[in-house]
Formats: structure tokens, C-alpha cells, sequence
């Protein structure tokens, strides 16, 4: 039995109905970008995480790159990201002319490391950008106190971590500001390409919508060079359906991992680390192994697909090595090296599960 790494297919169909009427209802209004859909997700969005607002935007990456520029971060400034991150996080602060400056993580969660902070920051540090990586929140009290001590703004990268909390409060409300993607593959997708951007700080999400909307807060009116990244109406209308599933799903998910850390367990693999008060939400399961290539093999083998988050550091990649040449993120390339995602779709069965599990075991007899 193949069993895939995600479908998309097989996790909207039991919605398609649903998602279809919301769609439709669209079309029938006539009103495609900023109307009545997209602001009522704005609302709905921001009531899940806890706070008192939130902009849509086209992706993830103009969502971390909007608050940037609205905290009024650009070139000169620098920001504080985590090695091993999906490089959007780094991509962001680039965009906006205002310089990454990596600090290595933990091996257990994939997290960025707090204590490595401190030792990074200059007098040209402006934020931090924590990356709830795999689902699961970073250490977000160390990291704030770390960012209050230095007068930083800290902002967080939700955009695998839709739903999860840290001592019981949900990611989106943990910083000055928050960054989601909604791509079709995250705990929370649209049908296509979406963001959103969560805080408290009303002036910081109004800076937010009005460079997303060209600079502009009345129409012809442009205040800043802004750019055009707003979320439409078809995808907020997706995403209001798919955000009253989104608990359920992310208890499957919990589910699936819960039974992976107990029936593997017994195995040499390294298993993913759940830090006290941490409530992840899986939008991976992340084994490391020294053997990962040939595990992957013996996986593809057995029918399972498998991926890796992420195969090259950012500081390794091509659009960054030439920057810093002589940078070494030890934690950071030892994961790179050795982490592998294995199946954790809310829509996987039982069996499919199981057999994922016991093919993992099979490796090592
Ligand atoms: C997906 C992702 C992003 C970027 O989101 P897009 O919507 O693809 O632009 C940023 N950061 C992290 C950690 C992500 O996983």
C-alpha cells in the first residue's frame, strides 16, 4: 500500500461542498479583492489567536516582510533569524533591505536556541524573528526576555504552527506581531497563496494594510511606497470554512504523533521533543537518523513517502553562502543532514499510520 506524503485531494474532499457554496457565493457578489470575506476572516483569524486584530496579505513572506517594514525596519538594521528555518524567514528581512543575522538552534526541537542570541545582537539589532518550526512554539519566554532586555521588537513566524500554544497561549499572540501562510500544504491552507499578519498593536497593523495596499489608505492617496500583497476574497471565503475545521485536524495530527513517539520509540531513531508547556500541532514530524538517506530509500521502498525540512541550510544555499562564507551554524547543518519529515496528515488512516511506524522499525531489524 502506498502511502502518500500529503494529499491535498484526499484532505478537501470531505469539504468540498462547503467550500464550493463559499466559493460561488463569491462569484455571485461580484466583489473579488478587500470585501466583506476578507475582513470577516481578518476577524475570525484574530479571535483564534487571541488577539485583538489581524491584516491579511498575499503570502506568508510579504507577511513577515510587512511587519518589518511597518516596525520600520530596513536598510542598516539588523534582525535576528534562526539557522534553520524555511529560508522565507531570512528572505523577508533581505527584501526589505535590513540584514539576517542566524543564531544556531537546539537539536531536540529545531528551535532557535535562546541563549545563543544575546551573543548576536549589536547596537544595529532591531528584532528577533522566532520560527515556531514543525509546529511547535520556540521558547518564547526566554526569547522575550532576551528581546525586552534589549529593546527588540519580536516577531513570530506562525507559519507552521497554526493552533499551537505555549503555556496555554495560542502562537500569533507571543510577540509584537505575528506572520501566517496560508499555502495549500500548511495546518491552516488556502486554495492557493494567503497570509495574514496577527497583533495587538493596532498602528502597526494599520501600517501593515496600508503597504500591502500600495501605500494607500483612501483610494489614489499613496502615503508610502508600498506594494501590492492582499488576501482575496476567494481564499478568505476558503479559509473561513477550512479555519472552522482546523482544531479537529490539529487533533489528528496530535494523535498520529502521539501514537509515532510511542510505537518508535524503541528504535534508534531520534524522536521529535516536546517541551514542557509546549502544545505543537504537527505540521511535521521530524525523525533525525545518521542513516537518513538510506532510511528515506527503505521507506520509498516500502510505498512511504517521505520529505525533508530542509535539505540545505539557509546560510548553505546559493543565495546566501556568497554573503557569509565563513559561517558555520554546527546544530543547524547536523539537522540539515539528518532530519527526515515522515507522513503527518490529518487525513492518513489508521492503517496508513501503522505502516509507516513498522516500516520505520523494519529499517533497523
Ligand atoms: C511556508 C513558510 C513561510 C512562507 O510562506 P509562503 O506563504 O509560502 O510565502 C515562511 N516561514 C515559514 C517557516 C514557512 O514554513
Amino acid at each position: 500500500m502506498k502511502v502518500p506524503f500529503q494529499s491535498l485531494q484526499r484532505e478537501l474532499e470531505p469539504l468540498a461542498e462547503e467550500l464550493k457554496q463559499a466559493l460561488n457565493a463569491v462569484i455571485d457578489s461580484g466583489f473579488f479583492i478587500r470585501g466583506s470575506e476578507a475582513r470577516a476572516f481578518e476577524k475570525e483569524f484574530a479571535s483564534f489567536c487571541g488577539v485583538t486584530d489581524a491584516v491579511g496579505c498575499g503570502n506568508g513572506l510579504d507577511a513577515l516582510q510587512l511587519i518589518l517594514r511597518g516596525l520600520g525596519i530596513g536598510p542598516g538594521d539588523e534582525v535576528i533569524v534562526p539557522a534553520h528555518t524555511f529560508i522565507a524567514t531570512w528572505l523577508a528581512v533581505s527584501h526589505c533591505g535590513a540584514t539576517p543575522v542566524p543564531v544556531d538552534c537546539l537539536e531536540e526541537t529545531g528551535n532557535i536556541n535562546p541563549e545563543a542570541i544575546a551573543p548576536a545582537i549589536s547596537p544595529r539589532t532591531r528584532a528577533i524573528i522566532a520560527v515556531h518550526l514543525y509546529g511547535q512554539p520556540a521558547r518564547m519566554d526566554a526569547i522575550a526576555d532576551v528581546a525586552r532586555s534589549h529593546k527588540l521588537k519580536l516577531i513570530e513566524d506562525a507559519a507552521q504552527a497554526h493552533g499551537a500554544t505555549c503555556q496555554g497561549n495560542p502562537v500569533g499572540s507571543l510577540g509584537d506581531a505575528a506572520a501566517f501562510s496560508f499555502y495549500p500544504a500548511k495546518n491552516l491552507g488556502a486554495l492557493g497563496d494567503a497570509g495574514a499578519v496577527t497583533s495587538n498593536d493596532k498602528t502597526l497593523l494599520e501600517a501593515v494594510r496600508t503597504l500591502g495596499n500600495y501605500g494607500s489608505r483612501q483610494k489614489y492617496q499613496h502615503d508610502v511606497q508600498g506594494i501590492n500583497s492582499r488576501l482575496d476574497e476567494l481564499q478568505a471565503a476558503a479559509l473561513r470554512v477550512k479555519l472552522r475545521h482546523l482544531e479537529s485536524q490539529n487533533r489528528r495530527r496530535q494523535a498520529i504523533a502521539a501514537y509515532y513517539l510511542d510505537a518508535l520509540n524503541s528504535t534508534p531513531v531520534q524522536l521529535p521533543t516536546v517541551v514542557p508547556g509546549m502544545e505543537p500541532v504537527w505540521h511535521q514530524f521530524v525523525v533525525r537518523c545518521q542513516q537518513r538517506d538510506a532510511l528515506q530509500s527503505h521507506l520509498r521502498d516500502g510505498g512511504i513517502e517521505t520529505l525533508i525540512h530542509y535539505p540545505v541550510a539557509c546560510h548553505q544555499s546559493a543565495a546566501y553562502v556568497s554573503s557569509m562564507p565563513d559561517s558555520h551554524f554546527p546544530v543547524a547543518e547536523k539537522l540539515a543532514a539528518e532530519v527526515l519529515s515522515l507522513p503527518i496528515s490529518h487525513a492518513l488512516t489508521d492503517s496508513e499510520v501503522m505502516q509507516v511506524a513498522d516500516t520505520v522499525k523494519g529499517f533497523f531489524r
